[in-house]
């Protein structure tokens, strides 16, 4: 393999070096180039040699610049090749459950350990080979992120549908030892990988302490489009409840003997269950905040926090204001609290039920416009919609079903804007409105 520049920064080491797009980058000291993280491991130190080929002719580059001075070569991809998809069939994998129609790149089945590296992605190591463990190891890349769900290797198995499944289980204390952090996540099927099994997981992986940093616990989604998929029944109220039990069990005994909980459970199981969530001690430094533990926390207290500080002038003014149903009550209570201390403010929050996913998916950040549409017509008490920044988070301002901000304004009659989504951003928004400083998005 070679890495093929397409770009290379100004005055950079590589330019000076006459290193051009005509090249292909081979080796660096002996050692083969085939990715983004090759790339940047091995261009760290302050010389080194570098095979390159250019037009077709291999020779021999000598690299002098500063100890981590980027080298200033770009690539095709940010991982320099395709990234790496993934060769299982989870019994609950989402991406199967998505209705038809949407953008294509949704549908890619990811399961690369670099976007593990670069971004948080989430891995199940069925794809590694020995090597590429080695690779992780030698070069340090930590933390990795992986969905276990299960330390059953014939669980494990059965619920990836891969026959690797159980034996790439070998690979989380290898990875331990040689140093690596792990994040993981567990997936929970009711009646499938909780109860015992639960128990059986979280066991093996707090074993792997310190290198495990944190186990995090999300329900298995649930759509509509489901056909030909393995049966999976959401959880209830009771069903969640009694798998929070559990994991609650093994945090509360985690912050008594280590000092951090490192099982966290997602928000979903205290708003499924019912349940008061945990003060913000019990997320530490809130490490999984992208799988949806902790933020409901953070929203609300941040939300607090800012509308006991605001200092701006507020006028007399009204908003709509759209989320899940998950979260609805919460927002609602938010919205009561900012009314109570500013009379002169009327918020109505409309919980949007997700017709377009339909199951169980009641999270604000698969809420499409669609949805907003059809449940607000002829219902705003106001000319101003708010929309948290989850629901289009794609760069172009889209919902998950292409309608952008200003489709759905021009459908609502109304002007819709995306607002953040933390709770300290979302008050100031509500709170400043009238000053018509919220960023309009297309
Ligand atoms: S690893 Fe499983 S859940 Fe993730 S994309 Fe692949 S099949 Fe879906």
């Amino acid at each position: 393999m070679a890495l093929y520049v397409t770009a290379v920064d100004e005055n950079s080491p590589a330019e000076k070096a006459g290193i051009t797009v005509d090249c292909a980058l081979l080796a660096i000291d002996g050692h083969p180039l085939n990715d983004a993280l090759d790339y940047q491991f091995y261009t760290t130190p302050a010389a080194f040699t570098l095979e390159i080929c250019e037009k077709e002719q291999p020779r021999t580059v000598q690299i002098a610049k500063g100890e981590y001075e980027p080298l200033g070569c770009n690539f095709k991809t940010y991982l320099g090749d395709e990234k790496h998809s993934c060769a299982n069939h989870c019994m609950f994998c989402f991406i199967d459950q998505l209705p038809p129609g949407m953008r294509e790149p949704l549908y890619f089945k990811d399961d690369d350990e670099r976007l593990s590296f670069l971004f948080g992605n989430y891995i199940t190591l069925t794809n590694l080979t020995e090597h590429e463990i080695d690779r992780i190891i030698q070069m340090h890349i930590s933390p990795i992120f992986v969905s276990v769900h299960t330390t059953n290797p014939a669980l494990r198995v059965r619920m990836l549908a891969n026959k690797r499944g159980g034996e790439v289980l070998q690979y989380l204390p290898k990875l331990a030892q040689g140093g690596i952090e792990l994040n993981c996540q567990l997936v929970l099927c009711r009646g499938i990988n909780d109860g015992e099994e639960l128990r059986r997981t979280l066991t093996d992986l707090l074993a792997l302490r310190p290198q495990v940093g944190s186990i995090a616990a999300v329900p298995a989604g649930v759509t509509d489009y489901r056909k030909g998929l393995f049966k999976l029944t959401p959880y209830d109220k009771e069903s969640a409840a009694v798998t929070l039990d559990i994991l609650e069990e093994f945090a509360y005994k985690c912050r008594d003997e280590y000092g951090r909980s490192i099982v966290y459970p997602s928000d979903e199981w205290y708003l499924t269950a019912e349940r008061p969530l945990p003060p913000a001690e019990f997320y530490d430094e809130f490490a999984q905040l992208e799988d949806g533990v902790g933020m409901w926390r953070l929203y609300h207290d941040t939300f607090l926090e800012e509308l006991e500080n605001y200092s701006g002038l507020v006028l007399p003014h009204s908003v709509d204001a759209v989320t899940g149903t998950l979260a609805g009550p919460l927002i609602q209570d938010c919205a009561n609290a900012l009314m109570q201390k500013y009379p002169q403010v009327k918020i109505t929050v409309h919980q949007i039920k997700n017709e377009y996913f339909g199951g169980n998916v009641s999270v604000a950040g698969l809420i499409t416009g669609t949805d907003i549409i059809k449940q607000c017509t002829g219902r705003l008490h106001s000319d101003l919609l708010t929309v948290p920044e989850v629901m289009v988070r794609d760069e172009k301002g889209q919902f998950l079903d292409d309608i952008t901000l200003k489709e759905l304004g021009k459908a609502l009659s109304c002007r819709a804007v995306s607002i953040p989504t933390d709770g300290g951003g979302c008050c100031k928004a509500w709170l400043s409105t009238h000053k018509r400083k919220i960023k309009l998005k297309r």
